[in-house]
């Protein structure tokens, strides 16, 4: 993509009322558009990030089985009702039409697969032989979030990724529930946070003892972990006690607190929404049973506020290859012609590899302010073009990571950014 027709431009300052660093950055390099508290509309380049985020999570949940779908926003607010949470879901918001009907604006969505899901499950046949039946949905939650000051980490309006598994019997359950463990140690490590990421037991399971929290070790987060560095895994110190660190096996000299955001969660929901909807089936004798159910959550845009928060610097955000929305920033320096043409040229050749590149081929801006705006926006890679960098033979390409370039060959940077994919 041509950086002279891409409509957003970088800025200096962040809005005044913006106090997150996540934010700060990405509205200052056109990532996204801040409406109001919490509420942010995805540019260009954002939504190339958060699209690389969806399909790296996609594919995982693809991999385990997952059935992808699309469920309403718009909910009935008598199934609301059925599952006593019209009244108790404090963040819920309500919505009222000229005529006085009211509907829920979905903050999850175990009120709509599981009346879905009773149109289809009766019988052990309606599930596949051997294993569960997993659904799921990247799609916008609405929350009436009461402290949204964390830019697109709390958003009222945010984007998630939900999963629904539904069981005929404990053991599939907890066969599919540790799936899902490794599935997000993948996903997160794909994201370029693994090492900063750890499983966590926190309280919250319906009925099990503990649901699972992935959390994400920076300062700015809003929980409190105690991580065990031996094991890999964390306790959240909402359910922190002597008689959990027993049951858990852990030493408490052994744990260091930190500050932390949780990146995604896992949860037995058991019958909890099974039942209140009358969601069960009749085994080979006959005989009923309720569904058993667990849920499975990631919010993309705070996994994209994360990287954000623990992978940049002073000059900008540094993106991990694999959710960047360029993999190469190339820069075109000096006005003359001769500059000019080895640019394109070397543009046109990128494109037809089938790299992703953003050419910042705007006239009338200056070198240093050309390098600024790169190392904002953080692409991995930076390859500049100008007379001098011809002069030396070639492309001086630079990691954003590191602090000296190089001079390379169109061919020696072609083979370099394929061997990246
Ligand atoms: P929190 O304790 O942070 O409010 P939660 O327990 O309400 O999170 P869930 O309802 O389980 O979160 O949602 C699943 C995932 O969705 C979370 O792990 C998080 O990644 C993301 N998420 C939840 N609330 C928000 C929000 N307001 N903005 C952005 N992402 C969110
Ligand atoms: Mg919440």
């Amino acid at each position: 993509m041509r950086q002279s027709i891409l409509f957003t431009k970088t800025r200096k300052e962040a809005p005044a009322d913006e106090m997150s660093r996540n934010a700060e950055l990405l509205i200052r390099g056109g990532f996204i558009h801040k409406e109001m508290a919490g509420v942010y509309s995805y540019l260009p380049l954002g939504l190339r990030v958060l699209k690389k985020i969806e399909n790296i999570i996609r594919e995982e949940m693809n991999r385990v089985g997952g059935q992808e779908v699309l469920m309403s926003s718009f909910q009935p607010k008598e199934n609301w009702e059925k599952t006593g949470r019209w009244e108790a879901m404090d963040d819920l918001y309500k919505v009222i039409d000229s005529s006085g009907r009211e509907v829920a604006l979905g903050p999850t969505h175990e009120e709509i697969i599981v009346p879905i899901l009773k149109n289809y499950i009766s019988s052990y046949k309606d599930f596949p032989e051997g294993g569960p039946l997993a659904i799921y949905q990247i799609q916008n939650k609405f929350r009436m979030e009461l402290r949204a000051k964390s830019g697109v980490l709390r958003g009222r309006e945010f984007m998630m990724k939900d999963m629904y598994s539904f069981h005929k019997s404990a053991s599939d359950f907890e066969g599919f529930y540790e799936k899902m463990k490794d599935v997000y140690k993948t996903i997160f490590q794909k994201m370029g946070i693994g090492h900063l990421t750890y499983m966590t037991f926190a309280s919250g399971g319906t009925f099990a003892k503990y649901s699972h929290e992935f959390q994400t070790i920076t300062a700015v987060g809003e929980d409190t972990i105690y991580v065990d560095e031996k094991k890999g895994v964390a306790v959240n110190k909402e359910v922190f006690n002597d008689e959990v660190l027993v049951q858990l096996n852990m030493v408490k000299e052994q744990l260091v607190e930190n500050k932390s955001i949780e990146v995604g969660n896992i949860f037995d929901l058991k019958i909890k929404y099974s039942k209140p909807f009358d969601l069960s089936y009749v085994d080979e004798k006959e005989q009923k049973h309720d569904v058993l159910m667990g849920c499975y959550g990631i919010g993309l845009g705070r996994l994209m506020g994360t990287v954000v928060e623990v992978l940049s610097d002073d000059k900008g955000i540094i993106w991990p290859e694999a959710i960047a929305p360029f993999s190469i920033h190339l820069l075109l320096l000096g006005e003359g012609e001769a500059v000019k043409k080895e640019a394109n040229k070397v543009y046109e050749s990128l494109l037809k590899n089938n790299i992703e590149v953003l050419f910042d081929d705007r006239s009338g801006v200056t070198a240093g302010e050309k390098f600024a705006d790169s190392d904002l926006l953080g692409i991995p890679l930076r390859a500049v073009i100008s007379p001098r960098s011809i002069k030396e033979g070639g492309i001086e390409i630079k990691k954003r990571t590191e602090e000296k370039g190089k001079i390379v060959s169109l061919d020696e940077l072609l083979k370099l950014l394929k061997s990246n994919v």
